[in-house]
């Protein structure tokens, strides 16, 4: 029984941990020089080449990028 838990435990942290990574992710289409959230409903093909992934939203920003009007980043 203990092992069910465990592994519960488990999936359940890594759930949290990839969600939270995901969340806090921008993407930066070098083509438009416009940042979005990683999940922008804009964005149809994310791992497209022109896309850059941001850690912070400021970094875009210092990199000269304008947020997008969809989804606020
Ligand atoms: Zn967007």
């Amino acid at each position: 029984m203990k092992k069910i838990f465990l592994m519960l435990a488990v999936t359940i942290f890594i759930t949290l941990v990839t969600a939270s990574a995901l969340a806090s992710t921008y993407l930066a289409n070098t083509k438009s020089g416009i940042f979005h959230y990683s999940d922008c409903r804009t964005i149809k093909y994310p791992n497209a080449a022109h896309f850059v992934p941001y850690e912070s939203r400021q970094a875009c920003i210092d990199d000269g990028y304008r947020p997008c009007q969809k989804c606020e980043p």
